[in-house]
């Protein structure tokens, strides 16, 4: 597979590059040069086959060149050691569950995909690579348990202190071993400029093999794929053929796999992007004007972006056919109010405790059915985090149904350890430089 950039159509990385550089230098995103179908024969009986093997599938069609088939094989079985069942609600209904792996979020599909590639690709005796992560909650959680005793990695993650829920709290601070976490009294967006900032720094660099991890990763988008597929598979054993997928929205990674899935052969005829009331991208589908606004916060806060990062590779996948983006993306937002009245509704009507980029999502569909009512398929929205990972949002009688996973049961019997650093950069700096 060789990439290109969205700033530049000429250049041509290796996949291997791409994924060590995350972002190419001019500031674009990257691009597989070319999308290839899957067989007509495997997607017409895809729904014999399990997620590894519809993941393997893909991984290899994709990047056969770069990985050889045994080594990509044992990679796909241990990236994606957890299941993404679809489970139904209503006779149409069902809701895509996405957060069975280790940080109970859907980013562990592309965290723990891109640690295993790039650990793959680290030779031995290599320097070590560093990376450093900015998280508002369920980035940092992903990202450390990916690479937790993953050899010659080394990860420093900085969230705002104080304002991540218990739960991530935890996943973030009990590691150990190669993951270290750093409490800033800030806010997100002051962890997010020291990273940049050291990133940008010389001093840093020529001591230290940086890396980030953020979800602009090629390697955190191709793995978010394979649940697309497998949602298609698990229908069509229930006897669907038509599918409508509804996601909940922030940076657009999810969605942008949705969508690179769609042009691998993927038959899905409908995508909903949900947002709350960060609404960029829905103002951009009714209006066709793209105009970033600074991120409002909202219950939905893993949702809370204001400049999607992974919006420019939609545009891209869909460069030549913008009236084919909009027919098949509809865009729907939704407030905090309406947002506590869909997690609700859901309790009510399916018995289902549903987070609050869930019910989002949920939310979405109904907007979406309701004005579409004879179409017949599969109503599919994506659930992107465990509920007990956003518990201030439930009511009691919501609180008591919802089970601890055993992920989360372990890490409170585990010490926290973590340091504390002011937001400016001279003090960040230092610590990395050990000082
Ligand atoms: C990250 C996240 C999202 C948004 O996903 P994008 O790929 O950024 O659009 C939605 N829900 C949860 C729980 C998340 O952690």
């Amino acid at each position: 597979m060789k990439l290109y950039s969205t700033n530049n159509k000429d250049l041509r990385v290796s996949f291997q590059e791409a994924v060590f550089n995350s972002m190419p230098q001019d500031k674009g995103l990257y691009m597989p040069v070319e999308i290839p179908e899957l067989e007509k024969e495997f997607i017409a009986n895809i729904e014999k086959y399990s997620l590894r093997e519809i993941a393997y599938k893909i991984a290899s069609t994709l990047l056969k060149d770069e990985i050889p088939a045994a080594d990509l094989k044992a990679l796909i079985e241990d990236a994606a050691n957890f299941d993404a069942p679809v489970v139904k609600l209503a006779e149409q209904t069902f809701v895509l569950e996405l957060f069975h792996g280790p940080s109970l979020a859907f980013k562990d599909f592309g965290a723990r995909f891109m640690s295993r590639v790039m650990a793959y690709f680290l030779k031995d005796g290599e320097q070590l690579l560093d990376v450093l992560v900015a998280t508002s909650g369920d980035t940092g959680g992903a990202v450390a348990l990916g690479f937790l005793g993953v050899p010659n990695t080394r990860v420093t993650i900085l969230f705002p202190k104080g304002k991540v829920s218990e739960v991530q709290r935890l996943q973030l601070t009990t590691n150990g071993k190669n993951i270290r976490a750093i409490a800033v009294d800030g806010t997100f967006d002051d962890c997010q400029a020291l990273v940049k900032q050291a990133f940008a720094d010389e001093e840093l660099n020529l001591k230290f093999r940086l890396t980030s991890a953020n979800s602009i990763n090629i390697a955190r988008l191709i793995p978010q794929t394979f649940y697309y597929f497998n949602a298609y598979a698990q229908l069509k054993r229930q006897g669907f053929s038509d599918v409508v997928f509804s996601v909940p929205s922030g940076n657009f990674g999810n969605i942008g796999a949705g969508l690179l899935a769609y042009k691998m052969g993927l038959p899905v005829h409908q995508f909903i992007a949900a947002t709350n009331a960060n609404d960029t991208v829905p103002r951009f589908l009714e209006t066709g004007v793209y105009e970033t606004k600074p991120s409002v916060q909202t219950y939905a806060n893993a949702m809370d972006v204001g400049a999607p990062s992974n919006w420019v590779r939609i545009m891209d996948l869909f460069k030549e056919d913008r009236k084919v983006l909009q027919e098949l993306v509809k865009a729907y937002r939704f407030t905090d109010d309406e947002t506590l009245a869909g997690i609700a509704e859901i309790f009510e009507k399916f018995n289902y405790v549903a987070c609050p980029h869930t019910a989002i999502a949920y939310l979405a569909t109904k907007a979406y059915a309701e004005k579409n009512p004879n179409d017949e398929s599969a109503k599919v929205f994506l659930s992107t985090a465990h509920v007990c990972k956003f518990p201030e949002v439930f009511s009691k009688e919501m609180l008591a149904k919802i089970e601890l996973p055993e992920q989360v049961k372990s890490l409170k019997n585990n010490p926290e350890l973590y340091d504390e650093l002011g937001k400016d950069f001279e003090g960040f700096k230092g610590y990395l430089l050990g000082e």
